[in-house]
């Protein structure tokens, strides 16, 4: 048997191998467009910003290795230009030339490229993308040697003053690597806040980080036009602002690179590939895998390209198991894009749906908020995890969950994503046995806190007012501020009531004059002192509601337009800076 596979780093290369670990006899043919195959795609930001520091640690497999390890036909430089589905060829260009390749089975991994979109000046010299091993070079030699960028240009010192368009996960590594490497960089994103998979109130931790790292963001802005100059270009936005930029990062999306494959007739949709959940295309004997091809949401049910490694990597082997095992292959499964990135000393980090998607989807939804210490918070090194969990409305069933902060982070997604995958509720995650000794959690672990949390919610124990519904708060109830008076006295809401929670028991009558007939809303500065006063206050017959999220949430969705700048209220990821839960 021939198995072809176009592509040769992720989910091509899985492929490959995974074909020989099960085959001693097929003849397996790998076809990459690039000089390089089965390089780390994920390492390449750190390599331009230094920390790895040499080029070759990415090269995980060269030709030479897969031929002498897994006795693989591994082609750089060859591109796939057609295929013939009837007559089961490939057609390839290559230095030698245009040549037909004959397959038995043909795995399609050709990935994704860069979006450029139409904005005069993108051609300029000084524009790079971010996807290949050569990109990484070429932006690596940009800011640390001085050779000019075309070489028709005179000598010129490194990149100083960069712009990155484009605030994903690949935008935000650009950034910090750039950053890294002392050059002055702005950040251009189009949507109203960075890492736009992250709702606002968790990207707004983020931007806080990226201020610290020197970046300079701006969100809700599109590029108008690049100009190119001598000295340097000039980035114009949307809203008028100019940029000078020595270098400029694309990093505005990817888009399926597929088409070869449209035009030999294989079903796409928006350009993606549409397969079965064995891999399998709507053309008898090709299959497909990675970022070419589009995937339906675990949560939402909604379709679209997963453009991350695991999935790609997963799938190539599983597509290789569904050629040589047929009727015995593990279905793929539907992916919860579980994500992460570090910023500076924060990490984030995601797993299933977010706001924008469940309201997209029609699923009813509530949102619970956390900031709670990553390990026991008499231990020294402790700090925040800003959690939010998103839980559907009637069963609590976990639909989303984002956690930033500067350790931990990764463990807490992790549980939670395994958490979506198995169908858990909210208040299931209370039962989760999770590792516990001071330096590595809480005896109830932020997870366990969430689901206490969610329990209480849904049973009606805690009923939450949200940061977003501020303005008609503001309009229609008393604001009770439940933290110290020192804190309050430090930054509150105008217009808010200070009546500490350990006063609470023996001030009702104040709240009850205060009030006078209005719901009360009760605020501190994390979401748990007001949650206790929100039980005695409901208890003693007030309509009441707690903060969700308190403070930190508030002022991460509102900025500083809430009144004095708090300072129980600013959100830190990193050591703890005179926080009370
Ligand atoms: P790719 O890995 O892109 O491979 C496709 C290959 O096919 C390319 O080498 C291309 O040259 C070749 N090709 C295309 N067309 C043809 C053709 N016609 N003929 C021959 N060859 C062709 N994901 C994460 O989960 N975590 C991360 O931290 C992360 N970091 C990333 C950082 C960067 C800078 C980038 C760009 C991506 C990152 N990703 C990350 C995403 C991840 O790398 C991709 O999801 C994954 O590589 C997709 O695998 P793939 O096999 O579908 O495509």
């Amino acid at each position: 048997m021939r198995i072809v596979i176009v592509g040769g780093v992720a989910a091509g290369m899985s492929a490959a191998a995974r074909a020989r670990r099960l085959d001693e006899n097929a003849e397996i043919i790998v076809l990459e467009r690039g000089e390089h195959v089965s390089y780390a795609t994920c390492g390449l930001p750190y390599y331009v910003g230094g920390e790895i520091e040499d080029a070759a640690s990415l090269l995980v497999q060269t030709p030479e290795s897969l031929r002498a390890a897994l006795a693989l036909d591994v082609r750089t430089r060859h591109e796939v230009t057609a295929i013939d589905p009837v007559a089961r060829t490939v057609t390839v260009h290559s230095d030698r030339g245009v040549e037909t390749i004959e397959y038995d089975a043909l795995v399609l991994a050709p990935g994704a490229v860069a979006v450029r979109p139409p904005i005069p000046g993108l051609d300029s010299p000084r524009v790079h993308t971010l996807r290949t091993v050569s990109d990484a070079l070429a932006l690596r030699s940009a800011v640390t040697d001085s050779a000019p960028p075309v070489a028709t240009e005179p000598a010129r010192e490194s990149a100083r003053q960069a712009v990155v368009l484009g605030a994903g996960f690949i935008g935000l590594e650009a950034a910090e690597a750039l950053a890294r490497q002392g050059v002055r960089v702005s950040l251009v994103e189009l949507a109203d806040h960075v890492l736009p998979p992250l709702d606002e109130e968790m990207a707004f931790f983020v931007a806080d980080e990226l201020d610290r790292l020197g970046v300079t963001v701006h969100t809700g802005s599109g590029t108008r036009e690049i100009i190119p100059g001598a000295a340097h270009d000039t980035v114009v936005l949307t809203d008028g602002t100019r940029l000078p930029a020595d270098l400029i990062v694309l990093s505005v999306g990817a888009r399926p690179d597929t088409a070869f494959v449209e035009r030999a007739g294989i079903r796409c949709e928006n350009g993606a590939i549409v397969t079965d959940d064995h891999g399998r295309t709507s053309v008898p004997g090709i299959w497909a895998a990675g970022d070419a091809v589009v995937s339906t949401d675990a949560v939402t049910g909604l379709r679209r390209p997963v453009a991350l490694a695991g999935p790609a990597n997963r799938a190539g082997r599983l597509v290789a198991d569904d050629i040589l095992r047929p009727g015995a292959a593990r279905p793929w499964p539907r992916p919860t894009g579980t994500a992460i990135v570090r910023v500076g000393r924060l990490t984030a980090a995601m797993t299933g749906a977010n706001r924008a998607s469940l309201t997209a989807a029609g699923i009813p939804f509530r949102t619970i908020h956390l900031h709670p210490d990553q390990h026991a918070s008499y231990f020294p090194g402790a700090s925040a995890i800003h959690l939010l969990v998103h839980m559907r409305d009637d069963d609590g069933l976990l639909l989303g969950a984002q956690a930033v902060g500067a350790d931990g982070v990764d463990k807490r997604i992790d549980v939670l994503a395994t958490a979506i995958r198995a169908g858990l509720t909210a208040p299931d995650l209370i039962d989760l046995d999770l590792a516990y000794a001071p330096p590595y959690g809480q005896a109830k672990d932020p997870v366990n806190l969430a689901g206490l949390v969610a329990a209480n919610v849904l049973d009606g124990t805690l009923r939450l007012w949200y940061a977003q519904d501020l303005p008609t708060v503001r309009q229609t109830a008393l604001l009770l501020d439940v933290r110290s008076r020192r804190e309050y006295c430090a930054g509150h809401l105008p217009g808010s009531l200070n009546i500490p929670h350990t006063q609470l028991r023996d001030r009702l009558d104040e709240v009850r004059q205060a009030a006078a007939g209005r719901p009360v809303r009760v605020l501190c500065a994390s979401g748990v002192r007001s949650a206790l006063a929100h039980r005695i206050l409901v208890q003693a017959g007030f309509d009441s509601a707690s903060l969700s999220g308190g403070l930190l949430t508030l002022r991460a969705v509102h900025r500083d337009d809430t009144g004095p700048r708090a300072e129980a209220a600013r959100p830190t990821g990193g050591p703890r800076a005179g926080r009370r839960p």
